[in-house]
């Protein structure tokens, strides 16, 4: 294996070429061709029938809903949607697929020549790209394989395999872009801001759960390397990258390999790979220098598709806000800037603060604490931000006892801790806790007198007139205090005490 790369150095080089793959498996109650429910998670095989088990002498009918879905979703792409298609069997065998082949679309698409732009935070401010679409098509799902008995999960090295048909036969649609160029060392991170903004359409159509840890949503990166003014290298295609994150990484190694292997003098081979998201690199899977021969033919048992314009058009008007629309008007409806907006968007927290501020919460605290303390919380906790268990009414509960002055914000600190550690309502952990400001004069008086006995030399300097000098002293109340005073006021009583007037 040759050595990779670093980035830096491979991107001096060379010109990157990426192509995205994303499968969205559709959110409709049964599945394509059948009556099959498709909840996640039930026992397996509980969930088929002839019709997806590819029982001899059983017949498939489409369902209207996961058509439906993906006009929206084409129409949502900028996609044209074909006056005419037709389905196609993709003939092929393996054991996760009864039928041995895939009902699936070939050269008969149901919306192509679509486009999705996509901003990326940079540091000369936000940069669109345009993401050419080649074509959204309709599929449906195979099942799925459990290797037992070996150390990985992989077929290789297991004693048997199992096959839950379940997910056989749910449909899924394959979002294919053109290839993407022109986007140098941030090719990574446009990849990465592509499947995002493609994961928030699906989610605000309502179309998808748009899961990517349960395979809802799967993405497949290609990649490939020229020099520029050459011709495009060969792309190699890491399969089914399940999470965001590991998109960008996937990218990222790729381009550092395929560097390595260019200026080693060796060749990229066009073949399949995948992410291992513990070493962040990607191994080879199946060879694709010889296009195999799937003998695609038109699918016999359906009817082809024909969505009439009038169909297409009331489609088009049940569109939601556009993703980009949206953050565009809560931005200026916040008074925040698209930096900032970007940085809520990278946490993941949009939703809630936009939740937060419905419930009545402040822009600025909304924004403060999702993106702040709650996402490290969720971090450290290895959780998404939004299974914390705090709810809007706490939040704004906290902002009030701020407002007041009852506690500060490094207090808040520990009253969102009590909170998430199931302690009770914000004002019960600030009783239980004890984390009230301390704002009783004589209470932080005597915590002065205490700190000035301590520390008579700075006791003196002050008195002699070096004011400076008063932060040790304010520092010492805050500590004896846990932080429970209110730093400006102990400053005044103590001035005040020594008969000091600034
Ligand atoms: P396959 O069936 O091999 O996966 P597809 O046409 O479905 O082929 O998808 C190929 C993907 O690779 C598309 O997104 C396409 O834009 C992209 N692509 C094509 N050529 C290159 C290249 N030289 N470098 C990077 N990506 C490429
Ligand atoms: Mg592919
Ligand atoms: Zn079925």
């Amino acid at each position: 294996m040759t050595t990779p790369v670093p980035f830096d150095d491979a991107i001096a080089q060379f010109d990157p070429v990426i192509g995205l793959e994303v499968h969205v498996e559709l959110g409709t109650r049964t599945k394509m061709f059948c009556g099959c429910p498709t909840d996640f998670g039930a026992e397996p095989n509980t969930q088929v029938c002839p019709v997806c088990l590819g029982l001899p002498g059983s017949l498939p009918v489409a369902n209207a809903k996961a058509i439906e879905s993906i006009i929206r979703i084409g129409l949502a792409l900028n996609c044209d949607i074909v006056e005419w298609c037709r389905m196609a069997r993709k003939n092929y065998f393996y054991p996760d697929m009864p039928k041995d082949y895939q009902v699936s679309q070939y050269d008969e698409p149901i919306c192509i020549n679509g486009y999705l732009d996509v901003t990326v935070a940079t540091d000369d401010g936000p940069q669109v790209f345009r993401v050419e679409i080649e074509r959204v098509h309709m599929e449906e799902d195979t099942g799925k394989l459990t290797h037992a008995g070996g150390a990985t999960g992989r077929i290789h090295g297991a004693d048997y395999s199992l096959v839950d048909y379940n997910r056989a036969g749910i449909p899924l649609v394959e979002i294919v872009t053109k290839p993407v160029v022109g986007t140098g060392a941030l090719a990574p991170i446009v990849a990465r801001a592509y499947v995002t903004e493609l994961r928030d359409i699906m989610r605000a159509l309502g179309v998808s759960d748009v899961k990517m840890e349960e395979g809802s949503l799967r993405c497949d990166a290609n990649v490939s390397l020229h020099h520029a003014g050459e011709p495009w290298g060969t792309r190699s295609e890491t399969k089914n990258v399940n999470s965001l994150r590991s998109v960008e990484r996937a990218v990222r190694s790729e381009i550092e390999r395929q560097a390595g292997v260019l200026l080693s003098g060796g060749r990229v081979v066009q073949e399949t790979r995948h992410f291992h998201e513990d070493t962040g690199v990607t191994t080879p899977g199946r060879s694709k220098e010889h296009a195999e021969d799937y003998r695609y033919f038109p699918e016999p048992d359906l009817v082809p598709i024909a969505p009439s314009r009038e169909w297409v058009d009331e489609l088009r008007a049940t569109l939601p806000e556009q993703p980009s629309a949206r953050r565009a008007r809560l931005a200026q409806a916040w008074g925040i800037s698209d930096f900032d907006m970007q940085a809520l968007i990278n946490a993941g927290v949009l939703d809630v603060v936009e939740e937060s501020i419905a419930a009545g919460v402040s822009p600025e605290a909304a924004r403060k604490w999702w993106a702040g303390e709650l996402t490290r919380v969720a971090n450290e906790q290895g959780v998404e931000v939004t299974a914390l268990s705090v709810t809007h009414a706490d939040i704004l509960r906290i902002e009030e006892l701020i407002a007041s002055g009852s506690i500060n914000d490094k207090l808040a600190r520990q009253v969102f801790e009590g909170v998430l550690a199931g302690e009770g309502t914000p004002d019960e952990v600030v009783a239980s806790r004890g984390l009230a400001v301390v704002s009783d004069d004589g209470a932080l008086l005597a915590a002065i007198d205490e700190a000035l006995a301590a520390q008579p030399d700075v006791a003196e300097k002050i008195r002699g007139g070096k004011v400076q000098a008063a932060g040790a002293i304010v520092g010492a109340v805050m500590k004896s205090t846990r932080g429970q005073a209110d730093a400006a006021k102990v400053r005044a009583l103590l001035l005040e005490r020594l008969g000091i007037s600034e």
